[in-house]
């Protein structure tokens, strides 16, 4: 008789395998090396299923981030099945995992809080320590998270961008009676209007972007508006900013209600904003910062398990891993919402 493991023992006798590397900005090649090393009594060996091109990605690939290192296997969005795993570890082999890709302490003062995510020693993978876009790949058992069977992996990818916005939305509180406005239609301001939608709001979307724009229309029915078309009566209760430039910032805050609330999402250096009128208003802003592991991929995984959630339209393409190039050239020409990298035996070089 043939038990799991071994069958999986007999999949992954591999001596070589892929992974993506990026030598410095623009420079992104498919390299072959030498198989992931056996985990050790904490870790696990993951093969990947799919993995999502983030922003923060492109980011790197465009030598935008200070804090990147290079060179570096760039990839933290990732689902995979576990194919090995050290003695002290209960998840199966065989289990299908997402990935919680920013590395904590437990430790520090925010870890000891449950801000994992503002944890002072936070590393963050394919940004300054190495990531997972890689045909298998070993990491600390601690960062992974079973996914529920009826998750299909084209849902199950979403858990961690998702989580973003989960967290996110935490600082506010959306109800039929809210309206909300997303500026930034992105993959980021899409999953925020997926779950605003999901959470009954009036959403009204803003871009600059008509494509995009059009794009949102699966989610509902959705206002739209180009930044300059925005009308000056309309204001709304909540305002998320996801579009990462300061013009969305300070206009954020020009939209908002009094007493109402700007989250921003939306990775800005800099904005110039009315304090007088932020202060006589009594306008909340909160920043918000990926997410806490476990509970907001646990509430990730429990919003996208509904069928009836809409959530797939974010998915603009699911790319074979040997069309990589192709794939960074889409995400990085910022046209469209997610672009995936598929890592199945068949999409493989
Ligand atoms: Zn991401
Ligand atoms: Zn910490």
């Amino acid at each position: 008789m043939c038990t799991l493991k071994q069958n999986f023992d007999q999949q992954v006798v591999v001596k070589s395998m892929h992974s993506l590397y990026l030598a410095g900005p623009g420079d992104v090649s498919l390299k072959e090396g030498a198989a992931a090393r056996a985990p050790e009594q904490n870790e696990v060996k993951i093969k990947l299923i799919y993995g999502g091109i983030c922003g923060s990605d492109i980011g790197v690939y465009k030598g935008k981030i200070s804090h990147a290192a290079y060179p570096i296997t760039p990839g933290h969005e990732l689902l995979g099945m576990v194919v090995e795993k050290g003695k002290d570890v209960a998840i199966p082999v065989g289990t299908r995992v997402v990935i919680q890709p920013n590395s904590y302490c437990d430790e520090c003062e925010q870890c000891q809080k449950g801000n994992t995510n503002l944890c002072l020693y936070k590393k963050s993978l394919g940004v300054n320590t190495d990531g997972g876009f890689a045909e298998e790949f070993t990491i600390s058992a601690k960062y992974i998270l079973p996914v529920p069977d009826e998750l299909p992996d084209e849902r199950a990818v979403l858990i961690e961008p998702f989580a973003v916005v989960v967290h996110a939305l935490k600082h506010v509180n959306i109800t039929g009676e809210t309206s909300v406005a997303v500026i930034g239609c992105g993959t980021e301001g899409q999953l925020a209007i997926a779950l605003a939608a999901h959470l009954g709001a009036a959403i009204t979307a803003i871009d600059i972007n008509e494509a995009k724009l059009s794009d949102v229309q699966a989610y509902g029915s959705i206002q739209t508006y180009t930044p300059a078309s925005v009308p000056a009566e309309a204001k709304f209760d909540v305002v998320i900013e996801a579009a990462g430039v300061s013009q969305a910032v300070e206009q954020a805050v020009d939209i908002v209600k009094p007493g109402g609330k700007v989250v921003l999402i939306g990775l800005t250096a800099e904005a110039t904003l009315p304090i007088l009128k932020i202060v006589r208003n009594e306008i909340a802003i909160h920043g918000s910062i990926i997410y806490n592991f476990p509970a907001d991929f646990a509430q990730s995984v429990d919003y996208l398990i509904h069928p009836d959630f809409v959530i797939d339209p974010v998915i603009a393409e699911i790319v074979p891993l040997h069309e990589y190039e192709r794939a960074y050239e889409k995400a990085a020409a910022g046209q469209c919402a997610k672009i995936i990298l598929n890592f199945k035996e068949d999409s493989r070089p």
